[in-house]
């Protein structure tokens, strides 16, 4: 059996998703043409309580675009130090905004407003890089699928906005969020100038994000994705996998979850350090095994010859994602390898 668990992008289309992207209308989307990628545009801005979005090919592309429309070149972004727009977008923010970014560390990646607040340096003269955006990761990947306090959010959003302070969100998981903390759509949405989300992770799409925020803010975000090369014709049968996606597998995340559950469990009952299941949030399940005689890339490696694939993040993190494709059978035969290895680890200890 092979079991990849190493990221929730690996998903491929179903059956039924590439029969309605095959019967998708579609139209010229640079001349704004493309009826299928214009319904999908309308639908997820209105799900945010946002004005407009533009689909983009990819969620590093709609982070680039939101923060590229909220921070001019030489301003600063603040995020937090493993979010996604500064460890692996390559420094896109840099190269192509001229945006410099400050960090603040947290503990599994969760948003105390305070750590973003005392850092945060708006309007600072000719001497020091002035502030004007905070990005917020939710759910947060590198920290381990964690979903951001809403509390956080809306307390970020009162103090940020009194010191002129502009909010992105980094939305690449935010259906986990939804879906697991029940907060709505509307409600992360309104804490937002510019919002990133993605169909290509849980929610099964082959391709696409989207770049949502006022008319004004969208009409420009569209400029820059023309310039970055990033215009694109009929791809109403790329939108069409979204519309699938949001109709039929938004609402099975949930089951991503329990199987996350299930694993943390298991694994916390053979080797209790390397798991709290009360921290697990969402779909991720990141394996501390500081305290195991292993390395995150050698356990990797014990577990790759019975087809079960993970992935390794720094020394001493394993990063186990459920997805889509991974139902309750190929689950319990991954967590019997995965308990089985840690189990031969603790002996060899
Ligand atoms: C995957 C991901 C993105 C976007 O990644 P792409 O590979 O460019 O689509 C953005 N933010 C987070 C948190 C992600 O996990």
């Amino acid at each position: 059996m092979r079991v990849d668990l190493r990221s929730d992008t690996v998903t491929t289309p179903s059956q039924s998703m590439r029969e309605l992207m095959a019967q998708a209308p579609v139209g010229d989307d640079v001349y704004g043409e493309d009826p299928t990628v214009n319904a999908l545009e309308e639908r997820v801005a209105a799900m945010f309580g946002k004005e407009a979005a533009v689909f983009t090919p990819s969620g590093s592309l709609a982070n680039q675009l939101g923060v590229r429309i909220l921070v001019a070149p030489g301003e600063e972004l603040l995020t937090e130090t493993n979010s996604h727009i500064v460890r692996a977008e390559l420094g896109g923010s840099a190269v192509f905004g001229g945006i410099t970014t400050r960090t603040w560390q947290a503990a599994r990646g969760l948003l105390r407003a305070s750590d973003a607040l005392e850092i945060a340096r708006p309007n600072s003269g000719p001497y020091m890089v002035s502030t004007t955006a905070i990005a917020v990761e939710n759910t947060h990947n590198f920290g381990g699928g964690t979903i951001q306090p809403i509390e956080e959010i809306a307390l970020l959003r009162k103090e940020s906005l009194g010191l002129g302070l502009s909010m992105h969100l980094d939305g690449a998981r935010i259906w986990n969020a939804h879906i697991a903390s029940g907060v709505s759509f509307l409600e992360y949405g309104k804490h937002f100038d510019t919002i990133s989300i993605c169909f290509s992770k849980g929610l099964g799409a082959p391709v696409g994000s989207a770049m949502l925020s006022t008319k004004a803010n969208v009409t420009r975000a569209r400029v820059w994705r023309k310039r970055y090369g990033s215009g694109m014709r009929q791809v109403g049968i790329l939108a069409a996998a979204a519309h699938y996606a949001l109709d039929t597998n938004l609402p099975l995340l949930s089951h991503d979850h329990r199987r996350a559950q299930f694993l943390a469990k298991r694994a916390h009952s053979v080797a209790p350090s390397t798991i709290d299941p009360a921290l697990v949030d969402t779909n991720i399940v990141a394996l501390d095994l500081r305290e195991l005689p292993v390395t995150a890339a050698e356990f990797v490696e014990m577990v790759a010859p019975e087809g079960v694939l993970i992935g390794a993040f720094g020394t001493n993190f394993a990063r186990i994602v459920t997805h889509l494709d991974i139902d309750d059978a190929a689950m319990e035969y991954a967590a019997d390898v995965i308990a089985d290895a840690l189990k031969r680890t603790l002996m060899s200890k």
